[in-house]
């Protein structure tokens, strides 16, 4: 199998004919092996009945169909783990990506880059609500993950097979996928796409989505810099703490020692004594990080490491 297209579904009947067409049309003249998986996330549509009628014409296609819906991450999941192709393509069923873009993406592969991700240069969507924030949290995401690419919210991304199936998603993390696969080793890059407006359905995010973008920040900074040395993360700070209130103790202890002086009337005690905790506290809490850490290295035997080939 050479290629993979995979395509959450959430309520897109109308798309998913059309859709299809476009995709047939584009893979069949690559003269290559190809799949098309789609992952019907919970649809209450007839989403599933057509994707069922179009699998009785094309045995390209494989079904994978939800209890409910669970989220696009979790119906891209799905679909990367069944994925067979060397090389495999992610994009959205409601017709906004175009496949005529694939072959560009393959080129890039060739080349040697191990994930191209869409980039929606004239994005086709709202713009107050859906550009604006879109456009910050790109850049922010960029300057916090060191990944700097223009557009990580465009699902039309195309991975080698050793990036997707090592890939980890939570949440709603597909939207970091470029900075998690860093995190692998991949060689990334990005190419300008066609963009379409939404012709049918709805779109399922709205606003709020940006402020979850930001605390899944979070997390994909911690894995970044922090997921196989916990305790340097909140080593640090839980040292300097508890040095400023050990200086602070010492200070009033040479006080009372030497000037008599009375500490129930010093407010600085209880800042010295609370430093000192938080830092125990910030300590304890990256020992048990390291702890977790290495249960669950060892658990999956998942090792610290990828290597990319060996001679
Ligand atoms: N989607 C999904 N499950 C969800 C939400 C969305 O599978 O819970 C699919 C949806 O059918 C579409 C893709 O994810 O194929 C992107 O969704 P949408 O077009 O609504 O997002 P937008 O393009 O507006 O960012
Ligand atoms: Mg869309």
């Amino acid at each position: 199998m050479n290629i993979s297209v995979v395509i959450p579904v959430y309520n897109e009947e109308e798309s998913l004919p059309l859709l299809y067409e476009r995709l047939h049309a584009v893979l069949s003249s690559l003269k290559k092996e190809y799949e098309i998986i789609f992952v019907d996330d919970g649809s209450t549509d007839k989403s599933w009945e057509v994707l069922c009628r179009l699998k009785e014409k094309d045995d390209h296609i494989k079904l994978i169909r939800f209890t409910r819906n669970f989220g696009q991450t979790a119906a891209m999941a799905a679909g990367f783990a069944e994925a067979e192709g060397e090389i495999v393509f992610a994009m959205d069923a409601d017709l906004q990506n175009d496949p005529t873009d694939i072959p560009r993406f393959l080129e890039k592969i060739e080349e040697g880059y191990d994930l191209v991700s869409g980039w929606r240069k004239h994005r086709q969507d709202a713009a107050l609500k859906r550009k604006l924030p879109s456009r910050i949290a790109n850049w922010l995401i960029g300057r916090i993950t060191g990944v700097k690419i223009h557009d990580y919210g465009c699902s039309l991304k195309a991975y080698r097979k050793w990036v997707i199936k090592n890939l980890r998603l939570y949440g709603e993390m597909h939207r970091f996928i470029p900075a998690l696969a860093a995190l692998l080793g991949a060689r990334i890059t990005e190419i300008p796409v066609r963009h379409h407006p939404r012709q049918f359905g709805q779109t399922k995010y709205g606003l709020s989505r940006t402020f979850k973008v930001i605390l899944d920040l979070i997390t994909v900074k911690f894995l970044l810099s922090y997921s196989t040395k916990p305790l340097h993360f909140f080593g640090l700070p839980g040292l300097l703490s508890s040095f400023i209130g050990f200086c602070i103790c010492l200070y009033l202890s040479f006080l009372k020692l030497f000037y008599h002086i009375q500490l129930s009337q010093r407010p600085l005690l209880l800042l010295g004594i609370l430093l000192i905790f938080i830092g125990v506290q910030f300590i304890s809490l990256g020992l048990i990080a390291e702890l977790i850490i290495r249960a669950y290295h060892e658990t999956q035997e998942k090792p610290i490491y990828l290597i990319r080939e060996k001679r």
